[in-house]
């Protein structure tokens, strides 16, 4: 069997980026930049005053007041038409072009309004003082943002500063989730005998959305083989193909036979990991194209945490982002884990920051179906393949779900 590392080694060893598309700036949050980015234009594109004030000559000024004549007042998005000589100043707004002439601006509070037409300095000015200059934020040519980087709002917002109202990005990779299962019911259907709503569409839906991918529910296949081989080559359009169940050693498990009637090469099945050991991986051919099947086990807490371990990565490394894991942080155990050697062991826990740094505490039974300590969880503490559950003190690490989970807590600055 192999272990959590090997398999993904595998998943991963060949990811095809995804190709790219240009999107409009307000649809940017959030993708994955697909080139670098080289500026077009100095930002700011020409010397503008940081202040409200006066531009003035430097050496016209000093430790006492002098009094200058102000030739116009120069608003932002003005430009000025008088040279700055000795003996005069213009008066500036924050964001204005810097007149010809100027070599510094002094702020309002410097000075104070004299006669008519002149103004008093009360300071001495260094030369450069409160402009802004060309290309001191990007110079023209400069690489701001690399291949691979995640636009975040500050990003988009640098974009947008260098005039570019459309930009280049990774393409979303379209997602089809099929679930498996004769048992299987969508939520807002009334519930036969021993029947159940399915979760694992919609808890999987989210978790293609956060990987920055696109979901594409195909609904649920029935228990046979011929009906599930249906399904699933209705899935083959899309960039993967997840489903869930059947995967196991059941009478009624066919997704691994499926695998093999679609032609598809199945890679691996079963990894050593818990919640989670029955992962099939696979690729099909289809349309000249390599899809990669993901078969994650039907219990709804080893699907998510399958997908977490194992499409996440190939989704994130599709993109372009040389990140694709999720963070995972040093912690401290906040009671007894249970449990012995064996497999990989990812704990539901919720960190909690508290004096001495964080601390992971169960959010209850482990049990592969309960979704409650699933929905608690922010983070997956990680137990070592060979290592004993730690005990309440020890320091442990743990995966994190939820990295915004620091945030919601009133400003403490
Ligand atoms: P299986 O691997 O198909 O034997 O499924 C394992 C367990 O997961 C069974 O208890 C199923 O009823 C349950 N299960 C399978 N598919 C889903 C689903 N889509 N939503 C919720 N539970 C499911
Ligand atoms: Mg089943």
């Amino acid at each position: 069997m192999l272990t959590v590392q090997e398999a993904q080694a595998r998943i991963l060893a060949d990811v095809l980026p995804q190709p790219t598309e240009a999107v409009p700036l307000d649809q940017a949050y959030g993708r994955v930049l697909a080139a670098d980015l080289r500026s077009p234009l100095d930002v700011p594109p020409w010397d503008n005053s940081a202040m409200d004030g006066y531009a003035v000559q430097a050496a016209d000024t000093s430790e006492s007041a002098i009094s200058l004549h102000i030739n116009e007042v120069i608003g932002a998005g003005e430009v000025g038409t008088v040279p700055i000589t000795s003996g005069t100043a213009s008066a500036i707004m924050t964001g204005a072009p810097v007149p010809e002439g100027a070599d510094a601006v002094v702020m309002v509070e410097w000075t104070d309004a004299a006669r008519e037409g002149s103004v008093q300095i009360t300071g001495k000015a260094l030369v450069g003082q409160h402009i802004r200059p060309q290309g001191g934020d990007v110079a023209r040519g400069s690489v701001v943002l690399t291949a691979g980087q995640i636009l975040t709002p500050g990003k988009v917002g640098l974009i947008a500063s260098l005039g570019m109202p459309t930009i280049a990005v990774s393409r979303k990779p379209v997602v089809a989730i099929l679930s498996t299962g004769d048992e299987v019911v969508a939520p807002g259907e009334a519930l036969g005998p021993g029947q159940i709503y399915s979760s694992n569409n919609f808890a999987l839906a989210g978790l293609v959305r956060e990987a920055g991918a696109e979901p594409r529910d195909m609904g649920n296949a029935p228990d046979n083989l011929e009906g599930l081989i249906e399904h699933m080559r209705r899935c083959l359009d899309a960039d993967v193909v997840l489903t869930t169940g059947g995967v196991s050693v059941g009478v009624y498990d066919f997704v691994k036979e499926a695998y093999g009637a679609l032609g598809a090469e199945m890679d691996f099945w079963k990894v050593k990991m818990k919640p989670g050991k029955p992962l099939a991986f696979g690729r099909a051919s289809h349309g000249g194209r390599t899809v990669p099947l993901f078969g994650l086990p039907g219990n709804p807490v080893s699907c998510m945490v399958n997908f977490l371990q194992f499409v996440r990565p190939y989704l994130r490394t599709a993109l372009g982002d040389p990140a694709p894991y999720l963070p995972i942080v040093d912690a401290v155990a906040g009671n007894d884990f249970h449990g012995g050697p064996g497999r990989l062991r990812l704990v539901r826990v919720r960190l909690a920051v508290e004096a001495g740094g964080w601390v992971a505490r169960s959010t209850g039974s482990q049990s592969s179906g309960v979704l409650t300590s699933m929905a608690r969880a922010n983070g997956l503490l990680c137990i070592p393949v060979e290592a004993d559950a730690p005990k309440a003190g020890e320091s442990v690490r743990v995966q994190l779900l939820d990295p915004g989970f620091l945030t919601g807590a009133a400003p403490h600055y």
